[in-house]
């Protein structure tokens, strides 16, 4: 049967991680792809498992060879998918799961249309209207309850968090993370009807 592709986003402090885990632990018919990048491993990661570890010549021969499904720069640093490892895990039969940010979804989406795009946000957002404020609100509520940035900080975070709820407004799902299980359940019917075409 025809694999199929999916890409899952979220702005931060929306607790896409903990979503995602859960999925892939439930359906064993997805491979969550690996991503490259130019960033240094963090404690504990592993080349090839959390990330393909490249250096910025070799993303960069990489960007001119073509190679790349999607990619993206922030923090100085180079995010990016491959496409033969797309392609690979789709003939090896699994249905593979993107977790990048929106710039790339919205570049996945361009070469392949058929891919499902999923944003995962906050409490707040309607997905009936596209109204986003109110989910703009929530998330700065939970960012000054952490006290643990500054205003200048905190700012820059919104304005980030705007522009990916924005762009969210292209993808062909919005899930509210109100709850993990409801989430996640709401996750798989989308895949599942997704899948089943
Ligand atoms: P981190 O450095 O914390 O692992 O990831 C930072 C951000 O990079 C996350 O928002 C994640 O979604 C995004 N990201 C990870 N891999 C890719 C990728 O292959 N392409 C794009 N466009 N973003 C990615």
């Amino acid at each position: 049967m025809n694999k199929k592709l999916f890409v899952i986003s979220g702005c931060s402090g929306v607790g896409k991680g903990t979503v995602i885990n859960r999925f892939m632990e439930r359906n064993k018919d997805f491979i969550l792809s690996v991503s490259c990048t130019t960033r240094k491993p963090r404690e504990g990661e592993i080349h090839g498992v959390h990330y393909f570890f490249l250096t910025k010549e070799e993303f960069e021969q990489n960007i001119s060879d073509d190679k790349f499904l999607e990619y993206a720069q922030f923090a100085e640093n180079y995010y990016g998918t491959k496409k033969k490892y797309v392609k690979q895990k789709m003939e090896e039969g699994f249905n593979v799961l993107l977790e990048i940010d929106t710039q790339g979804a919205l570049q996945v989406k361009e070469k392949m249309p058929e891919a499902i795009l999923i944003f995962i946000a906050p409490p707040g957002v309607n997905v009936v209207t596209g109204d986003i404020s109110g989910g703009l609100r929530e998330l700065e509520h939970r960012l000054r309850g952490r006290h643990t940035e500054d205003e200048a900080t905190i700012q820059k975070r919104l304005s980030q968090v705007k522009i990916e709820l924005e762009r969210s407004k292209k993808y062909d799902y919005t899930v509210i993370n109100d709850d993990i299980d409801r989430a996640v359940g709401e996750i798989e019917n989308i895949v599942r009807t997704n899948v089943a075409k």
